[in-house]
């Protein structure tokens, strides 16, 4: 060992959101030992702490729609297979939309989720829409796309106990542990973290931090923080079927959280000090397209980034030095995909190819040109 070096581990992960979490429990799973993850703060505190937990299978790219289905399969049974409890709430997804182009557009969604295995999509028109969420009003609307399989979990309960698994499995989980640098050294890598640390392989699963470390590489990462500012409702609409609703027109999102809602607005023009722009435009949109909201209170608000990614909206999962890797950029589905992603991944280390996903289209070196996957909470 260089005399300079504190500890030595196999593979150093840095960051302990759901990415790096996910990714040493199944690379334990594989075998392997020697595993640490690296957390700045305390597991969870970054994106993953915001996230709604949203499960859905609206994609509109086969490979999305495959990791969406594989998100759902993990997350619907995580509380039997990992004994903890996070619950999968069942709530459906529901987007709407006034526009003819648009709802053309999610038919053709609804096609490509049907012929990658998941057919529970239904298209309905603008009359039906009370059926499955009565609170809402259909002015102006003329259809939408509803999936009933879908729903939303706890993503920080999930952490925690993917974590838990982990840990029983060997994993070490250092918190407080900020990662100053990583340095290629004769044979493998040396991370600077208050002490110097060396592995025969690094992942970078940063999250927002991640372009910054990959940068020093040659690696242009597009993940940009997009800001989302919800506010959680009292009671509202009890006894009320509530899918998690986005109106693809305006960005308005609402879910259900206890026997109140989820509420925001999503439009990239709000950046993080837009809370109380967000809750004016969430007031003035939801008296139009959900009125039973101008009776109810807010109970707290919270504000929290995402990590948007441009073009085709994939996320960055690859090797881009030899030993050094890259886990991050989910363009706001990290919590749902996260695990699917770190199991092939993990696979793909351990040289094992996935038998459907081509893994070249998250190759972090590429330009991600164009738009492949359009469905967005946002204005369009
Ligand atoms: C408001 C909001 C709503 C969302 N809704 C959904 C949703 O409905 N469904 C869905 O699937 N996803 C959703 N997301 C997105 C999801 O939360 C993210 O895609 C996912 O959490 C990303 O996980 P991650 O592990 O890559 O990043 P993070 O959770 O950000 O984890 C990265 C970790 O790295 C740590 N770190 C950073 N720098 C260093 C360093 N130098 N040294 C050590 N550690 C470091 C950070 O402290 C952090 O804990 C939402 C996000 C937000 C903010």
């Amino acid at each position: 060992m260089n005399s300079a070096v504190q500890r030595s581990y196999s593979t150093v992960i840095i960051g302990g959101g759901i990415a790096g979490v996910a990714l040493a429990y199944f690379l334990a799973r594989n075998g392997e030992t020697g595993i640490v993850v690296l957390e700045a703060n305390e597991l969870a505190s970054g994106c993953t702490q915001g996230s709604l937990g949203g499960v859905r299978q609206q994609f509109s790219t086969a490979p999305e729609i495959e990791l969406a289905i594989r998100g759902r399969n993990f997350w619907t049974t995580f509380e039997s297979d990992f004994d903890y409890p996070c619950t999968y709430y069942q709530d459906g997804y529901l987007l709407v939309t006034g526009k003819p182009e648009t709802l053309a557009a999610l038919e053709l969604a609804a096609q490509a989720q049907r012929a990658a295995g998941a057919p529970d999509v239904e298209i309905i028109s603008a009359d039906r829409i009370t059926d499955v969420a009565p609170w809402l009003s259909p002015e102006g609307l003329l259809g939408g796309s509803y999936t009933p399989l879908d729903g939303r979990f706890n993503p920080t309960d999930g952490l925690y106990g993917l974590a838990r698994a982990a840990k029983n499995l060997g994993v070490k989980i250092r918190e407080h542990t900020r990662v100053e640098s990583i340095n290629q050294a004769n044979s493998g890598w040396l991370v600077e973290a208050g002490e110097t640390i060396s592995a025969d392989r690094v992942v970078i699963a940063s999250g927002l931090s991640a372009p910054a470390m990959a940068k020093p590489f040659g690696v242009d990462l597009d993940i940009t923080p997009l800001w989302l500012h919800c506010g959680y409702t009292t009671a509202v609409a009890v006894g009320q079927p509530m899918p998690l609703m986005i109106d693809l027109d305006s960005g308005l999102i609402i879910e259900r959280e206890g026997e109140g809602a989820c509420v925001t607005v999503s439009d990239p023009t709000f950046g993080p000090h837009g809370k109380n722009a967000v809750m004016e435009q969430f007031a003035e949109l939801a008296s139009v397209r959900a009125p039973i909201f101008s009776e109810v209170g807010m109970r707290t608000t919270t504000s929290a980034a995402f990590d948007a990614t441009g073009g085709d909206g994939h996320a960055y999962v690859g090797e881009i030095e030899d030993g050094l890797w890259v886990f991050a950029g989910f363009d706001g589905h990290g919590t749902m995909q996260g695990p699917a992603l770190a199991q092939m991944l993990a696979n793909l280390m351990a040289g094992k190819k996935d038998p459907v996903l081509d893994v070249s289209m998250f190759d972090p070196r590429r330009i991600p040109h164009g738009k492949a996957e359009w469905i967005r909470a946002a204005k369009n």
